[in-house]
């Protein structure tokens, strides 16, 4: 790696000789790689795990990986038991206190990693919403959000400025800036090939930019927690500063006890952190948290999400029927304030405040789980399609017929390629089976008289021959 020579004289001002030296050492290594694996989804796996890696401090299902496997052959990927995540940017789980019931907004959110890490960790009856601007990123967040499979999760794809109109009503504003990704060397060569101090500057303007134009979307009294791949003082501390001179107050983390792995504290405040590759095992990364104060509210500054009408259970919302024998009862049951709604015969289990966001106007792409698809049927019971979604919630239930399929028949199916096997004997009552490999879920087969049909998403499909 040729590391640009304004760089090496930016981090010598910005660390001293001894360690700078250190970082550019560090940056001849490779880059680390680590997962996170998904706390319901991957629980089987978790065992192997921790025998075998080093579990990362600072996450409770999260490790480091000795080398950098072919995560594409690997069917537990593609079943949402883990996400293949940078160790640093874990950090979001000490930043994050989770409260039932907040509405968090993750802002610049694909490929989605924060936003399966803010799914998984957020307490019961909270809403995430994982925004992607960018159109064609904002479909490999949906896909990801797809694949982990948890139901309080709405991704959109609209610019921070629409956000505004959520005046007042988000708990926890996750933004993961665009940035000039110097952290990132290791890993990504594009980050390298497009580094400049000019980059840093025009990153450092959109980022205030993003903030000015969804910092209203915040609640009195909510948390900010602001993160980049960068350790420029323009993109990091200079924003912190700047946030602190628009009212926000720092709300200090807690993360320098990480025993080997020292995170720096920023000289501005001791809410913002720089993680650097030479101290702490990962790539480069830079995160802070504030406050926005708390004060009295003047008329019509009431959350938007705070709806005073509760949903009926969802035994006693219509298709329940349909879809109870498919999702567990206890899960169902947990479920508060959600809805089963349909739309041209497409049956969605969404999150009720969901309804804001389509007044507003921003651009939901994918609200809740879709569920399947029912067909009514004359002077029958309608016949009901289960949708991929369905297939990867974790609510899913246990009693659910799978059929169990080898590493080849797995990437087979994951290629959409059907299977060369006969049906089981129960197919005609229950034609749909789950395809299961060593304890995660890939999709449905469904049986007919003589074969098996792969149902597995076109779009998702392995496209690339694996050897
Ligand atoms: N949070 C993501 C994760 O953990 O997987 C990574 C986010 S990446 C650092 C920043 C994202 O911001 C990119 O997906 C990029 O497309 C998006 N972005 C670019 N310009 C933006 C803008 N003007 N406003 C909001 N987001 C933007």
């Amino acid at each position: 790696m040729i590391i640009p020579q304004a760089f090496k004289e930016r981090m010598l001002r910005q660390l001293g000789l001894s360690e700078s030296e250190k970082l550019f050492e560090s940056l001849k290594a490779p880059p680390q790689s680590s997962l996170r694996l998904h706390p319901y989804k991957g629980k089987h796996l978790l065992a192997e795990m921790l025998a075998r890696y080093e579990a990362i401090a600072w996450h409770p299902e999260a490790f480091y990986l000795d080398e950098r496997p072919s995560f594409v052959a690997d069917p537990h990927f593609h079943a949402g038991a883990y996400y293949v995540q940078e160790a640093s940017s874990m950090l979001l789980y000490q930043a994050f206190e989770p409260r039932a019931g907040q509405v968090i907004l993750d802002l610049c959110a694909a490929p989605g990693g924060k936003s399966t890490l803010l799914a998984s960790a957020m307490a019961e009856g909270s809403l995430l919403i994982a925004n992607e601007v960018v159109a064609k990123r904002a479909s490999v967040l949906q896909e990801t959000v797809g694949r982990w499979g948890e139901v309080g999760v709405v991704v959109c794809s609209s610019p921070p400025s629409h956000f505004a109109r959520l005046k007042n009503s988000i708990d926890v504003l996750v933004i993961d800036a665009p940035c000039s990704g110097e952290g990132m060397f290791r890993k990504d060569d594009e980050a390298l090939a497009q580094w400049s101090p000019d980059l840093i500057q025009s990153c450092a303007l959109r980022q205030r930019q993003i903030l000015v134009e969804v910092l209203p979307a915040l609640k009195a009294g909510g948390t900010l927690i602001y993160s980049t791949c960068s350790y420029a003082p323009e993109e990091d501390e200079e924003i912190v500063t700047w946030l602190c001179e628009q009212g926000l107050e720092p709300h200090p983390l807690n993360l320098s006890t990480f025993g080997a792995y020292p995170v720096t504290i920023a000289k501005v405040s001791e809410a913002a952190h720089y993680c650097y590759p030479h101290r702490l095992k990962g790539e480069g990364f830079f995160i802070a948290r504030l406050r926005k104060p708390r004060q009295p509210l003047a008329k019509g500054d009431q959350s938007l999400f705070d709806s005073k009408k509760a949903s009926k259970p969802l035994a006693e919302q219509p298709y329940h029927d349909l879809v109870k024998d498919y999702l567990a009862q206890d899960y169902l049951e947990s479920l508060r304030d959600f809805e089963l709604v349909s739309h041209q015969q497409n049956l969605y289990l969404r999150p009720k405040v969901s309804d804001v966001l389509a007044k507003t106007h921003i651009r939901i792409l994918q609200s809740g789980l879709e569920l399947g698809k029912y067909l009514p049927k004359q002077h029958k019971a309608p016949e009901f399609r289960p949708s991929h979604q369905l297939a990867m919630s974790r609510g899913l239930n246990k009693d659910v017929e799978a059929y169990e399929l080898s590493y080849e028949e797995a990437i087979a199916y994951l290629s959409k390629e059907e299977l060369d096997h006969p049906p089981p004997q129960s197919f005609k009552t229950h034609p749909w089976l789950l395809a299961r490999y060593q304890g995660s879920n890939l999709g449905w087969l469904k049986a007919s008289q003589t074969r098996m049909n792969t149902y597995y998403p076109s779009n998702w499909r392995i496209r690339q021959k694996l050897s």
